[in-house]
């Protein structure tokens, strides 16, 4: 299946079967908002869960806070995001349409990295085992006059970034011939800086009421309560303190689904340390992080770090954990190591001192911070991507299975009377009754068992059982098995601890190293 096809099916599905909905759909929807429903918001509990404990369950110096979206507005003036939280925006005054100037000259970058990739391929295939790669792409004339147009467009563009030069951004953009793809057409305005923080009123009164913001980001309330946390928590260096919550930006562009939304979820760890032991933590976290993505079995081949080349002032070293989406490889999570620069701006806008008095070295100092940082929604995404699968079976007929990792699926275990009398439906709820405080357990009476078996692929429940006649004799059921769509007799008092252990958050913490 085309990789376009696949997303455009994911998004479908996220909808059909109660995952993902429009946000305010009967109005016609609002731009780049999107709700859970009743199977996503499982999956996204799941996913935070999994996170959670890994951070906070299985570090000992790791704890974590819930701090609030509404904060002082001058935290954000101290942050830098009053100032310089913005994109590059440009527009189309033929189509109207608006687009990130640095966007649309990586997506130029990324087709330069395109057709050479084709190139390799198309020769990979002509030569068969005697092809060498390297020196393919060596000596290729066409892979190098791809590679230097590529290597200069790409030379330009971090110094203009750099110097966020905007001109200049333009001027690539005029020189790359890059058209608008709804227009067709190069008829573009100067590029502006478009801040990203949402603005409201708090206050009932016009005179008394103050400009606050959404915050754009969960770290500052990590950063603003450093020193609570240490102090009441007593914690030493290196510790970390974690958070999962809101964050709100103004995107720009918002499109590709869940993966940029205006309102979503981060996931962020603050790892506090001693200045100058920061690129070993950063080194230790980057493997941390790729372990924890691993771990979900999607293949290390759909993983890579990206590092930056263009560093904030601020961050001596920054990468981001990519992930082959059915649109590319596209960034998940960011790890930042980003000096003493928040807590010592907190210090100068504050007047407080947020220093750490280390007894090790009878000296205080201000920490180096190094952070982890994800998007729930992304990650979903990512999920909800990889595991969506279209089966051809042997009967001619195709499914459709959803092969989510067993702890992060929204039901664990549905179970099936045959029909809907006998005293089928009553041993069903039975069974339902006993495990549902063990894991979430789903009845369903409505329609066939081929459906119904269906229905559960498609949500990505990895068992079901059915009960039957002979279990109103013996106590047994037909287990059937998602992936293999194996089917055996289990006793019900079997079913617990076949399932239990494959399809806990714990399982899956348990495999990491
Ligand atoms: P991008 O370059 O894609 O805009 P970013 O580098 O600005 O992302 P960070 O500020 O590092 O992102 O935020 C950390 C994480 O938060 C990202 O890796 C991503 O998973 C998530 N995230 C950021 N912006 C959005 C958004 N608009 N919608 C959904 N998730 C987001």
């Amino acid at each position: 299946m085309a990789q376009e096809d696949v997303f455009k099916k994911v998004v479908s599905h996220c909808k059909e079967y109660g995952f993902v909905f429009p946000s305010s759909e009967i109005y016609d929807g609002l731009g780049a908002v999107y709700d859970y429903g009743q199977n996503g918001v499982e999956l996204k509990n799941n996913i935070k869960q999994y996170w959670w404990q890994s951070m906070v369950l299985m570090h000992e110096n790791i704890v974590g806070i819930d701090s609030c979206v509404f904060m002082h507005p001058t935290i954000w003036k101290a942050s830098g995001h009053v100032d310089a939280f913005n994109d590059p925006l440009i527009d189309n005054r033929d189509s109207k349409k608006r687009y990130r100037a640095d966007v649309l000259i990586e997506e130029q970058i990324a087709k330069y990295e395109d057709k050479i990739e084709k190139e390799v391929a198309k020769a990979r295939k002509r030569f068969g085992d005697a092809f060498d790669e390297a020196k393919y792409r060596e000596t290729s004339p066409r892979v190098l006059e791809e590679q230097a147009k590529r290597d200069a467009l790409h030379e330009r563009y971090s110094k203009a970034m750099n110097a966020m030069d905007l001109d200049e951004l333009r001027q690539i953009i005029i020189d790359e011939e890059i058209v608008c793809p709804i227009s067709g057409t190069r008829n573009w305005t100067d590029v502006r800086q478009f801040n990203l923080m949402f603005k409201t009123e708090m206050g009932s009164t016009a005179d008394g009421s103050m400009t606050i913001y959404l915050r754009p980001e969960t770290a500052q309330g990590i950063f603003v309560n450093y020193l609570n946390v240490q102090k009441t928590g007593r914690m030493k260096i290196p510790f970390g303190i974690a958070q999962i919550g809101k964050a709100f930006r103004n995107e720009i562009v918002a499109r590709q689904f869940i993966f940029r939304m205006r309102e979503f979820e981060q996931m962020e760890m603050q790892f506090f340390i001693k200045p100058g032991t920061e690129l070993d933590w950063f080194k230790q976290w980057k493997e941390t992080r790729m372990a924890w993505h691993q771990n979900l079995g999607f293949g290390a081949e759909n993983y890579r770090f990206h590092d930056h080349e263009k560093l904030a002032h601020y961050a001596n070293a920054a990468t981001d954990i990519e992930f082959k989406m059915p649109f590319g490889f596209k960034e998940v999570e960011g790890i930042h190591s980003r000096t003493d620069f928040d807590l010592s701006q907190h210090e100068k806008f504050s007047g407080k001192s947020i220093k750490y008095f280390d007894p090790e070295l009878n000296d205080s100092y201000t920490p180096y911070v190094i952070e982890t940082s994800i998007g729930v929604d992304r990650m979903f995404l990512s999920i909800m991507c990889h595991s969506y699968c279209e089966e051809k079976l042997e009967n001619g007929e195709t499914r459709v299975v959803l092969r989510l990792p067993a702890a992060l699926a929204p039901v664990k275990l549905a179970v099936l009377p045959l029909v809907k009398k006998d005293g089928m439906p009553e041993k069903a709820r039975e069974i339902i009754d006993d495990l549902k405080f063990h894991f979430n357990c789903q009845y369903e009476e409505k329609d066939s068992i081929g459906k119904r078996y269906r229905r559960q692929d498609a949500i990505g429940t990895p068992y079901c059982v059915t009960v039957d006649g002979d279990t109103l004799k013996d106590d047994t059921v037909t287990l059937r098995f998602r992936d293999t769509m194996e089917q055996k007799r289990v006793k019900i008092s079997e079913l617990r601890g076949i399932i239990e252990d494959n399809v806990t958050i714990t399982s899956l913490l348990k495999k990491l190293k």
